[in-house]
This record gives structure tokens, C-alpha cells and sequence, in this order.
């Protein structure tokens, strides 16, 4: 498997150079285009690394599935999904254009922003200092490192920047989605998604999806397998953006991306993957990162399918 690794790792080094690192968080742009790398933890314990898994990176869209897993976890299923939808959208991530033509209007999905800043504005906690908190606990829990945090920078880039997400969140409180505070709403959803993480991190957190909820060194369950079931299966429809479809057939495993260019895998029961490459292609996906998953899946079959 090392070896494995490291050969696919240099073999797919070369896509890098056909993407481009995201600039719209203009921090997000100071990433270096050309790294690549890789984490595998399985369910025996035993962990593989791979080309340049130390550098870090920011949680963004990784940060989804388990915002989502929380508040399902403080408010039921019922509650969450009358906020959000089931579906996934054929859109780009960030995009507002269904919001005005669904009727009745709610975000498609939990994994597109519009869909994340309705569940991230249903996590419970008396201050927003709380609600944080809360979120980082969970975060610092399944990827076992206690020392996670925020990286400001990236964090106050978005909060300056993002008035993409900033419309999304007005409409949604205009359509009766949001409730409350939207700056205080948008502002925990900058800081979740500035989490900064490295690969061995995401693996960890891809594992505990994969273990259905159960921290593998305990054997506690942290979260009921029925969810982690739900946020899986949200991860293979809509995980990879509007690209979700065709990395289910090449690659079939439950995973989020994010623009800092991670991807977190859990392929159940069996293990986590976190991947770090921050040159991009047109859907948002790590170029070079989906094709290292792509030989990884074919060469262990992988594949849920
Ligand atoms: N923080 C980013 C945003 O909201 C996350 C997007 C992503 O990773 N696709 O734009």
C-alpha cells in the first residue's frame, strides 16, 4: 500500500498543472498549485501517508457532512429537513438560481452553501461563542486532534469577501428560511469552514464516517449510524458539487471536497481518506486529487457499487 501510494501520488503530480488554485477567498490563492498528497487510515489502525500530506489546508466544504451531522444531531431529522433538501441540484456550489424558482423554496441539498448556511444556522448553543465551540469540539473529537483551530486569515478573507454567500443567506431569511441573526449566521459559517485541518486530520474524520459513527480507538459511539448514514449518502449524490455523478462511477466512495482543495473519504467500514491538492478544475474539485482517487479505487476496489 505505501508503495502504492507514493507511486500514485508522483503519477498524478502532472494534473496539477491543468487546474487553477481558488482566488474568490483571495487567501485561498496564496495555496501552492502544485502540491499533492494523501492520507489512508484503515479500520486496522494502520495509516499510510503520502507526498505532501503535511501541508495544511482549510476545512470549507469538507466542514458540511459533519455541520450537518450536528445539527441533526440537536434537532432530529424532522426539523432539519423542513429547512433542506434531499436532492442534488446539477448546479455549482455556490450558485442561487433555484432558490427563486422552487416553490415551495428551500436549498436543495446540505452540501451546496445555501443548503450549509440553513443547517449551520440550526446548530444549538446559548452565544455564539457556544455555537462554535460546539462545532470545533466536534470537529477536534473525530479527527483526534484536540489542538484544531481556526486559521484567521483565511477566516477573515471570507468574512470580507463572501458576498456571494452573503445574498444567499439574505434571500434565504427573506424566503422564511434563515431565522435570526444572518451576520451571526454567516459568520460561524466562515469559521467552520476556516477550521484549518492537515490530511491525516480529514482521514481521521473520513474514518469515523466510514465506522459508522464510532470512534475506532473506544469503540464510544459518537453519533447514531443511522445519521452517518444519511451524511454518506449525501457525500456520493452531492459531495463533489455538480461533478457528483461522474465521481460516483469512476470513483465510488461517500466524499466531500472543498475549495481549499481537500477531499475527505470514508469508504464504510473499511477506511478514511483525506487528500490535499489545491489546483482545481472547472467544477471546484482537486484536479489532480480526484484522479489519484480514481487509480486508488480501481487498484483496491473501492468502489460501494
Ligand atoms: N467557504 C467556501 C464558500 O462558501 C466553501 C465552498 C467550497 O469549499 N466549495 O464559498
Amino acid at each position: 500500500m505505501q508503495l502504492l501510494l507514493n507511486n500514485l501520488v508522483e503519477k498524478n503530480r502532472q494534473w496539477t498543472k491543468h487546474g487553477k488554485v481558488a482566488n474568490y477567498i483571495p487567501e485561498l490563492g496564496k495555496m501552492d498549485s502544485d502540491r499533492l498528497g494523501i492520507v489512508v487510515v484503515d479500520t486496522g489502525r494502520k495509516i499510510y501517508r503520502a507526498g505532501d500530506y503535511q501541508t495544511k489546508l482549510t476545512m470549507q466544504s469538507m466542514s458540511k457532512p459533519i455541520a450537518l451531522l450536528l445539527a441533526l444531531l440537536d434537532n432530529g431529522e424532522e426539523k432539519v429537513f423542513r429547512k433542506v433538501g434531499k436532492e442534488p441540484t446539477g448546479d455549482p456550489f455556490n450558485s442561487m438560481i433555484k432558490l427563486e424558482t422552487l416553490n415551495p423554496s428551500k436549498p436543495l441539498n446540505p452540501m451546496i452553501n445555501a443548503g450549509a448556511i440553513a443547517v449551520t444556522s440550526l446548530i444549538k448553543g446559548i452565544s455564539k461563542e457556544e455555537k462554535f465551540f460546539r462545532i470545533l469540539d466536534l470537529f477536534r473529537k473525530i479527527s483526534k486532534n484536540p489542538n484544531l483551530d481556526i486559521n484567521m486569515d483565511v477566516y477573515l478573507s471570507e468574512k470580507k469577501t463572501g458576498d456571494r454567500n452573503r445574498s444567499i443567506a439574505y434571500f434565504l431569511r427573506d424566503i422564511g428560511i434563515l431565522e435570526g441573526d444572518v451576520e451571526e449566521i454567516l459568520d460561524l459559517y466562515f469559521k467552520q469552514c476556516s477550521i484549518e485541518v492537515t490530511c491525516e486530520d480529514i482521514a481521521n474524520m473520513g474514518m469515523f464516517l466510514a465506522n459508522q459513527g464510532i470512534d475506532r480507538e473506544s469503540g464510544k459511539s459518537i453519533a447514531p449510524m443511522h445519521l452517518t448514514q444519511i451524511v454518506k449518502t449525501f457525500m456520493i449524490t452531492c459531495g463533489m458539487y455538480d461533478a457528483s455523478g461522474e465521481f460516483a462511477i469512476n470513483v465510488g466512495i461517500p466524499s466531500k471536497s472543498g475549495v481549499s482543495g481537500g477531499i475527505m473519504c470514508a469508504v464504510p467500514n473499511k477506511m478514511g481518506i483525506g487528500v490535499i491538492g489545491p489546483s482545481l478544475d472547472i467544477k471546484g474539485n482537486s484536479i489532480a486529487g480526484v484522479k489519484l482517487l480514481e487509480d486508488l479505487s480501481e487498484e483496491f476496489k473501492l468502489s460501494i457499487f
